[in-house]
Order: structure tokens, then C-alpha cells, then sequence
């Protein structure tokens, strides 16, 4: 970046302009764990200064990275082009919470968990729930179209934001959207900014749904002799006409893998896990946790366990909350990918990637939200062993051509990124390539907006 341009900004931000070696190792990485130096970091306090810091940028062509919590696991906070990361942490107010229409309306940088316990002290349920709620933020939660454990009965970020404030690569300060219940005026604009992961425009306000608190919840947790069944026992519930709230599904490799650090009972011949949970009016829960029991124990469950106390629903989590722990012991490196297969497919992918796992000689870990057939893949290698790395890339590859070949998606919640823009052609197309790059000219025709994320970028993949 030339100094003129590092003026400029010196005299927008002050003295939260930082260009200190510290500052800019602090906000050169995310979840991926990859590395790109920014030139500079700042701060701004208002949408009037994103506003501005985007126009200069126009000015001096250097690219902005807008960035949350740097939580992202598809490399999209990472400034792989250099410039300036533009960080959303100071702007973090709930600005207000309307009881009556139910919405919310708050600036990028607020902490998802903040939204939800506002929310909850209201009454009120903000559901999108990733697992990194305790430091995501939402405006990194638009940009992914984040999702959680409770997406298979709540869906995800992208159904609860019902309008949005954004900067343009232009510099130009759109308003999309509502905040009434309905609103079909135009394009959806809105729809266009969720997910497109900081590559049109900087979210600096977003207007997102509330639904009433549930009153109550009842968690269950059945063991299988193998995913066969645990699979069937999805369909069963389906068919049984009950949407639990979760539907998390633990194959063999992720039980060994916890049992290593967090021993929990099992039942002998233990194959596979289903931690579920039903939400809603009191007395309907208990009757919808009784049919969901018999689902899973008509498809074969070894043992079904149930509680309804937070205490004992929280022993019932202990199995599936110690699985990412327990993947750090096994090895130093996780390449962890987010496929989506129909969900009557579950059984078979999980097949596959046994058989992979084997014939490639690399350790596998699969677990995930089953009721979305959402499967965490997770490669587990040393990193040092350039010939196990090369065979988890060939893997990984696999996966995805599968995946796609039984007609699902390369990512449910993590985003493109850099980390998969070389695949985003075997999903899309390059006619789906072209449209979306015809897009992002409109928003941002001076590729100011975090450029080398989502299309092809050999430089910014090899990070
Ligand atoms: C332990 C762990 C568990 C996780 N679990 C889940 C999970 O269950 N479900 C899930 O979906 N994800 C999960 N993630 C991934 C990650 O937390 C989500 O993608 C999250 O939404 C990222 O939020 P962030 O604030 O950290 O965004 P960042 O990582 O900072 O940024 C992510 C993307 O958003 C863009 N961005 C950030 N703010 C804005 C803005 N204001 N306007 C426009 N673009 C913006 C960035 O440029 C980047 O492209 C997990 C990550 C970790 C480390």
C-alpha cells in the first residue's frame, strides 16, 4: 500500500488505524490457521466510516477485508491480497429489540451469544446457533449464512435476517430489505449479501427475525450397532412426523475419538450415536420425545437415554460437545470440510468415507447434523508428512466429487473461501461461475471487496 494512502486512513481513523507488526500478525489469520499479513487494520465506529474507508479505497486501489471474529474455517477474513482488514468489533450494539413485530436490530460486531441471551430475556429465541456462538459475530454469521445444531428444525442465519445496512465495493450505502413480517419489493437483495462472505458489501446493520422462547426441551441420546440404523431411525422420526430441534449424528470414529478423552458408558456393539432434542409447548414435547423414542428403538437402538432436567440433558451433550477436544489429541492438523448429502444418502456417504479412509490410509472422524444430512468430515494428519498430506488433498477431492454426484453441497455452513474456490465450479458450473462473477462486478467493480475468496485464485490457495 503506497503512504498516501496510508495517510488518508491515518486521518479517518486516528488512532484506530493500526499498522504495528503485533496488529497486523493479530488480524492475519483465522480458524484455517493460514497466514496473509494485512498492510493495516482499522477500526471504524460507524457505517459513515466504513462508508469512507471503502471509498478511498476506491481511490488508492487497495483491497478491504472486512473481518468479525476471525472464526471462519474457508480462509474468507484472510487479506491474501494484502490491504487493509477492516474489523467490525467496535461496532457491536444491540441497537434495539422490538417485542411486538419481533426483530432485533443490531450492528455486525455483536457476538451471536450476546444476541441470543438478550433475546432470551425477553422471551425471545434468536435461533442460528454455530457452534462458535460464544465468539462469531453476526456480521461474520451473514456473510457465511452460518447454520448450527437447530438449522434442521430452525434453519439458519439466512432465514432470520430480514433486512440489512451495507456498504458496496462502490462505497455506495444500501438498505435492503425489512422489517415486517413480509416484503417482496424487488430483487432480494438482502438473500444476494447473506453468504457471499464480505465479496459485495460490508454488512454495518442487519434487522434479524425473532421467534418465541420454546418453553421446554427434552434431550435423548440412543446408540446403534451402526449408522445403518442410526440413519434409518432419522427417516423414521421424519416419518413420524416430529422435527426435533437437533439431530446429531456420532459415527464409530468420532465415538473412539471422544472416548479417548471423555469416557462416557456404551452399550456393547456400540456402532454410532444419535443425540436428540425436541422443543416446544410442555405437553407436546413430552409426547413428540416418546415418538422419537420409538423411532429410534423400531430401527434397531441399542438403548435410548432421556432427560429433560438441564443437568441431565447436559450429561446427554457430554458425548457429542467432547468430540472437537478430542480431535485435537489425534493428531496436530485438521482439514475439516462441511458436506451436505440428501438426507436418505447419510447412510451411504458415511460408508464411503470409511472405505476411503482406509484406501487412503488417512484417519477420518465423522460426525454432524444428521437431520440436514450435514456430515463434519474431519482429515486428521500430522502435517509434517508431505506424502499423508498429499493423499488427505486427493481425499478431500473425492469427498466433494461424490457429494456432488449424489446431489449435495461441498459446504453447508463454512463457505467457499479460499479453501474451496477451486471446487466451486464442480458444484456451480461455469456458467453458475460466470453469473457470479457478472454479480460481484455490479456490487464491486473495482474488486476492492475481499478479493481471491470464492473464485479462483492460485496465489491466495496456496496461502
Ligand atoms: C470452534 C468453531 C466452531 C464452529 N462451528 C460452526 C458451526 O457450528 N456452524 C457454522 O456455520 N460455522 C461454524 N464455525 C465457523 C465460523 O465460526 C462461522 O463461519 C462464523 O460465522 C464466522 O464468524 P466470524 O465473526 O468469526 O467471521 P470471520 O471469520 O471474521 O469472517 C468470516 C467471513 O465473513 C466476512 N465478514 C465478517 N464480517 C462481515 C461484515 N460485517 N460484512 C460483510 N462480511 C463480513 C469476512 O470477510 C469473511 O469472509 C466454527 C468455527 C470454530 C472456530
Amino acid at each position: 500500500m503506497d503512504s498516501n494512502a496510508l495517510s488518508s486512513l491515518g486521518n479517518l481513523f486516528g488512532e484506530r488505524l493500526r499498522t504495528s507488526l503485533e496488529t497486523r500478525i493479530a488480524y492475519s489469520f483465522d480458524a484455517t490457521r493460514k497466514v496473509h499479513l494485512p498492510d493495516a487494520v482499522v477500526f471504524p465506529e460507524t457505517a459513515g466510516e466504513v462508508r469512507d474507508a471503502v471509498l478511498l479505497a476506491n481511490r488508492h486501489r487497495f483491497p478491504i477485508v472486512p473481518r468479525g471474529a476471525g472464526s471462519g474455517f474457508s480462509g474468507g477474513a484472510l487479506p491474501v491480497r494484502g490491504g487493509v482488514v477492516l474489523s467490525t468489533e467496535r461496532m457491536d450494539r444491540i441497537l434495539s429489540i422490538d417485542t411486538e413485530n419481533l426483530y432485533a436490530v443490531v450492528e455486525p460486531g455483536v457476538v451471536t451469544e450476546t444476541l441470543k441471551e438478550e433475546a432470551r430475556k425477553r422471551g425471545l429465541f434468536y435461533p442460528p446457533d454455530p457452534a462458535s456462538l460464544k465468539f462469531s459475530t453476526i456480521g461474520g454469521n451473514i456473510a457465511e449464512g452460518s447454520g448450527g445444531m437447530c438449522a434442521v428444525k430452525y434453519g439458519v442465519t439466512r432465514d432470520y435476517v430480514l433486512g440489512l445496512d451495507a456498504v458496496l465495493g462502490t462505497g455506495e450505502l444500501v438498505r435492503t430489505g425489512v422489517s415486517t413480517a413480509k416484503g417482496v419489493v424487488g430483487y432480494d437483495l438482502t438473500r444476494m449479501l447473506v453468504g457471499s462472505e464480505g465479496t459485495l458489501g460490508i454488512v454495518t446493520r442487519a434487522t434479524l427475525r425473532l421467534v418465541p422462547y420454546p418453553e421446554a426441551t427434552v434431550t435423548l441420546l440412543a446408540f446403534f450397532p451402526g449408522n445403518r440404523n442410526a440413519a434409518a431411525a432419522v427417516n423414521g422420526i421424519v416419518e413420524a412426523r416430529v422435527t426435533p430441534s437437533a439431530m446429531e449424528l456420532m459415527d464409530r470414529t468420532a465415538i473412539d475419538c471422544v472416548q479417548a478423552v471423555t469416557p462416557v458408558s456404551l452399550p456393547e456393539g456400540t456402532g454410532s450415536a444419535l443425540l436428540l432434542e425436541v422443543d416446544g409447548p410442555g405437553d407436546a414435547v413430552g409426547r413428540e420425545a416418546g415418538r422419537v423414542e420409538e423411532a429410534c428403538r423400531s430401527r434397531g437402538a441399542l438403548e435410548v437415554r432421556r432427560a429433560s432436567s438441564v443437568s441431565g440433558r447436559e450429561e446427554l451433550w457430554k458425548l457429542r460437545r467432547s468430540i472437537s477436544p478430542g480431535l485435537l489429541r489425534i493428531a496436530p492438523v485438521k482439514i475439516n470440510e462441511d458436506i451436505v448429502v440428501p438426507r436418505s444418502r447419510l447412510a451411504d456417504m458415511l460408508d464411503f468415507l470409511s472405505g476411503l479412509a482406509d484406501r487412503k490410509n488417512v484417519r477420518i472422524i465423522n460426525f454432524g447434523h444428521a437431520g440436514d444430512g450435514n456430515i463434519h468430515v474431519n482429515l486428521m494428519i500430522s502435517g509434517v508428512d508431505a506424502a499423508e498430506t498429499a493423499r488427505a488433498e486427493e481425499a478431500v477431492e473425492e469427498i466433494f466429487r461424490t457429494t456432488v454426484e449424489m446431489g449435495g453441497t461441498i459446504s453447508g455452513e463454512h463457505g467457499v473461501g479460499i479453501s474451496k474456490a477451486p471446487f466451486l465450479e464442480m458444484e456451480v458450473g461455469p456458467l453458475g461461475v460466470s453469473v457470479m462473477k457478472r454479480l460481484k462486478g455490479c456490487f464491486d467493480p473495482n474488486g476492492i471487496l475481499n478479493p481471491g475468496k470464492i473464485f479462483l485464485d492460485e496465489a491466495a490457495v496456496r496461502g
